[in-house]
Order: structure tokens, then sequence, then C-alpha cells
């Protein structure tokens, strides 16, 4: 049998598996079963990027959010109708928690009589089989995969698939769903699902869409990987004038879409943790009128989405007006700047900057400046024992960087000369050797001495402590999770693996001479017992 929750921890990102985390502990302390739903599961099996978390839980979910708070999750937006509520867990990881329900359709274009239910029969109000399965997140069943529809064979095949005949008319929001999802994974509608989807389509049932399922499909794009290519997909289909009657392609600011996707993909490749959204919707929207803009935002249950994307072009401008005074005169005043500000911010200001120098700034804080890590000289800082070890050591790496930023440590030399000063002294040598009676006692009892850096070991090399510090663009980011909003402080210089030495220690560190007297002392005693044994 598959181990999901195996899958599940390899895919999800550590904030998400953080986020699972958090959401279980309060409710197993509200004492309600959890189960990973919807799209969650079907991109953790089919190995699509996951973008939020959907959770069930068997009761009301509105009763948890002081819980959540508490346990450091923010409440973006409650659907009370239907038991639902988003959050945002730590690091930007988005999820939603609704209550298991069933959902009687008892009359075209009205919303459904909702019901708290099992998680068995909230599956059968899904949309596809694809997305009709639950995870069980529960002592006694974690693990458990309920697919009671079969969808796994259905991401194998490869296929949208309703689970009845009456599914299009009961919410004819799922056909801008179905669109949505075969832009986006390529997947075809099933044979019997697009002979449904044609009939819908034919008969207008989108007529009786709710305003609701509107609101949720706009904000759905914000997410979207490849959006332009979803937006001209649910065009050509008539749905983007169902979102809104002025919507079409045309409307996309497309060059701009195009650089915020690169710019973001560049960010997430250095370990930030952007949400694009708020920007995605702005350049969708970028060429409607403002009257337009606020009907769509008007539809969005997600308010948080709302006025982040309200406030992006104010914000945006507040970061560059920042950007062009004082405060980033030099690379490594801007450099602090920018590391305090939104990853968001920073991301849309990158795509929208008008001022040459505020474009440029951007540009060497993700790329130029970030190569003048390699300048600062680990394998000496390792040999003068400046290791993250020391107290000191996060400011005196963070100051050696500034100054190879503003280019005031010119040479290797330069900046070897500025960092002697923080070498710690070396550390006591080890006690001599014990020869005779009781010697192998004593040695047993004596717990294991750290090798001297700088000391010759057999093969002739310094051996060197090993560094906690990340080695690897997934380490630093799992070694400390991102604050919110925040970007990551100037890189953790990465040590040099141990033993790997390029230069002779003793041209650093000075040969430890009381150690040379030390050896003689105990060799002479040696000498004097054995004499006196042999006596
Ligand atoms: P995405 O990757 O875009 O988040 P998703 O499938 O997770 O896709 P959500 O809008 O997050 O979509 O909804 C979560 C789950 O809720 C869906 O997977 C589906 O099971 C269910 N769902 C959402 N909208 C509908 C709907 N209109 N009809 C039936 N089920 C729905
Ligand atoms: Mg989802």
């Amino acid at each position: 049998m598959a181990d999901y929750i195996y899958t599940m921890e390899l895919r999800l990102t550590p904030d998400q598996i953080k986020g699972v985390g958090l959401v279980q502990g309060v409710a197993r302390a509200a004492g309600m079963n959890l189960y990973l739903t919807g799209g969650a599961i079907r991109d953790i099996i089919s190995g699509f990027a996951i973008r939020d978390l959907d959770f069930t839980v068997q009761g009301n979910p509105v009763k948890l959010q002081k819980d959540l708070e508490k346990a450091g999750a923010k409440i973006t937006a409650v659907e009370e109708d239907i038991r639902t509520i988003f959050i945002s867990l730590p690091g930007n990881a988005r999820a939603e928690i609704s209550m298991a329900r069933t959902e009687a359709y008892e009359k075209t274009g009205k919303p459904p009589v909702v019901a708290p239910a099992t998680i068995h029969e909230d599956l059968r109000r899904r949309d596809f089989t694809v997305n009709a399965m639950a995870l069980s997140l529960n002592e006694g069943s974690r693990g458990l995969l309920l697919d009671p529809f079969n969808g796994v064979a259905d991401i194998e095949a490869k296929l949208i698939r309703i689970l009845h005949n009456y599914s299009f008319l009961e919410d004819p929001s799922r056909l801008i769903r179905a669109t949505r999802f075969a832009a986006r994974f390529h997947w075809p509608l099933e044979e019997r699902t697009q002979a449904r989807y044609d009939a819908a389509k034919e008969g207008n049932y989108i007529d009786h869409i709710l305003r609701s399922s509107i609101g949720h499909e706009i904000a759905a794009l914000a997410h979207e990987d490849d959006p332009l290519h979803v937006v001209k997909m649910l065009e050509k289909e008539g749905w983007l004038e169902v979102l809104h009657s002025h919507w079409t392609s045309a409307k996309v600011d497309a060059p701009g879409l195009g650089q915020l996707m690169k710019t973001r993909q560049q960010m997430v490749d250095l370990g930030y943790a952007p949400d694009a959204g708020p920007a995605v919707m702005y350049f969708l929207t970028s060429r409607l009128s403002n009257s337009d803009i606020s009907e769509l935002q008007r539809l969005i249950p997600r308010k948080d989405l709302v006025e982040a994307w309200r406030d992006i072009e104010d914000h945006a401008k507040e970061l560059a007006k920042r950007l062009m005074g004082k405060e980033a005169a030099t690379p490594s005043r801007t450099w602090t700047l920018l590391t305090g500000a939104r990853p968001e911010m920073i991301l849309f200001l990158a795509v929208t900057a008008r001022q040459q120098s505020v474009e440029q700034k951007i540009k060497n804080y993700l790329t130029k400046w970030r190569q003048v890590q390699q300048k600062i000289p680990l394998p000496e800082m390792t040999e003068l024992l400046i290791t993250p070890q020391l107290p000191a050591y996060p400011k005196i790496a963070h100051d050696v960087f500034m100054l190879l930023l503003d280019g005031k440590l010119r040479s290797r030399t330069e900046t070897l000369k500025f960092l002697k000063p923080f070498a710690p002294p070396p550390p006591p040598p080890p006690p001599p050797p014990r020869r005779g009676r009781g010697a192998k006692a004593a040695a047993e009892a004596v717990a294991p001495v750290p090798a001297k850096p700088g000391a010759k070991g057999k093969k002739g090399k310094a051996e060197v402590v090993a560094m906690p510090a990340p080695a690897t663009k997934i380490e630093a980011k799992t070694a400390k999770p991102q604050e919110k909003g925040k970007l990551a402080k100037a890189p953790t210089p990465v040590h040099a693996p141990a033993k790997v030495v390029h230069k002779p220690a003793h041209k650093l560190a000075k040969p430890h001479k009381p150690e040379k007297k030390a050896k003689h002392k105990a060799a002479a005693k040696s000498k004097k017992t054995k004499g006196k044994k042999r006596r």
C-alpha cells in the first residue's frame, strides 16, 4: 500500500509541513477529526506544485479560529454559510479549513442547503474525481486515503471526470473549474464529462452561477502558474466574460505578467516565498477601468487578497522612494533596506519600477550582490576559528559582507586583515599523555578532546570542525523559517567542508609553543620512570 504520509512530507514545502502539524494540533485539541482533501491531495499524488492546503474537519472550523491564531496562523477570511475559514500559515503557506458537509441543490441558481456530515458524505459533493479524495490525519487512521471515486486512477489516466451526471447543472461554476484545471494540467475532460460539459454549455447553465462562485473563480486565477494561458482558455470557452463582462485577454498586461512570473521564479530559486497573487491580479486586469476592477474586487471573498491588490501600487511607490533616498545611498544600505522589505513588494517593484536606479538596485540585490558572498574567505575564517559556533559570528559575517558589498575590502589580504582581530584564542592544549600504571584507566576516563585546529593529523592535513551552516538552498530554506513578509538576512556564509584546507594552517594561526614544551616534559618524565623500573 502506498505510504501517503511519506509522499505528503516529501512533496510539501517545509512551511507547509509545519502548517499541517499546526492545524493537526489545533484540531486534535478540539477533538475534531481532520483530513487533508481536495487539490492538495491531487497535487501530492500527481506531482504538481501544491499551491494551498485544503483541510476538512468533522465539526465547525469557525470555532477553531482563536486556537489557530494562538498557534501562529492568521485568519484571512471566514465564510460562515459554508463554515469555511481561510488561513495564512507561517511562511506564507495558504490553507482553508472547511466543515465536512452535504449540499442539497433544491432550486437552480440558489445556494445549496448545507448540513454537517461525515468525511465520506462530504467527498460525494465534490467537483471531480481527482478532487474527491481525503487523507486521514487522525490518530489510529493517519495515512489512510479515502478515494471512493477512484481519483488516483484518474490522476494516472490524466482525466477530469465529474462524479455524477447532474454535476454541472447543480453548480455551473464547475464548468469554469473544469476549463481551469484542463488548462493548468493539460488534462482532457473524460468522454462522458465532455458530453455533459457540451450539453451544459448548450443549455446556458452558466446563467445560474452564484455570485460567490464567481468570486472564488476570479481569486483562483491569482495563484495559477501560467495565468495568461488559463485566462485565454477561459476566454475561448466564454467563461471570462462570465467573471466580468468587460474582461478579455486584451485587458491583460501580458509582458508585465510574463516578467512578473519570471522574477517570481528567480526569487523562489533564491529561497524566498513571495505571494505573487495580488500582483498577478494587477497585471491580469491592468487595462480594465477602475470601476470594473472595483466590481471584480467586490466579488472576491478573500479580503486579504483584495486589500493587497488594492494597495500594491502605493506600497511599491513608497519602497521606490526609499530606494532613491539616503537610506539606500550605498550597496550595503540598500541591501539592508531590501532585506527588511516584503518579498511581494520587491517582486512587484522589480517589474514596475520606472526609475532606472531603483530597477538597477533590485536587480543587483537579486543577482550581482549575492555573488559577493563568494568573496568571503571561509576556509581562512575556519582556520582563524571564526566559525558559526562563535557567538559573534553572525555579526562578523554580516560586517564583512557589508564591507565587501561597498568595495571597502578590495583584496583577500585586506579581508583577512579585517578578520584577524576577531579570531578567538586557540583552545588549551590537550593534557600530556600519561604513561605507566593507571594510564589506560585514566585515558578511558578522559573525554575525547576535539582535534586542535591547525594541528597535523596522520596524513598531514589540518582537521576542521564541520560547520552547521546551511549548505544548499533547500537546507538554507529549512534551516530557519522565514518570517512572514520578511526577506532573509544577509546570506549565511557556507563553510568549507571539513578537511578541505587551502593553505597550510601555520600561515594563519601561529604554532602552539606551549604544547612543544609539554611534549618535551612528558618525554623526559617517561624516560625517568622507565629508568627507575629497569633498576
Ligand atoms: P487549486 O489547486 O486551484 O486550489 P482545488 O481543487 O484545491 O484547486 P479549491 O478551490 O482550493 O480547489 O477547492 C478545494 C476543494 O474543494 C476542491 O478540490 C474540491 O474538492 C472542492 N470544491 C471547490 N469548489 C467546488 C465546487 N464548485 N464544487 C464541488 N467541489 C468543489
Ligand atoms: Mg486548493
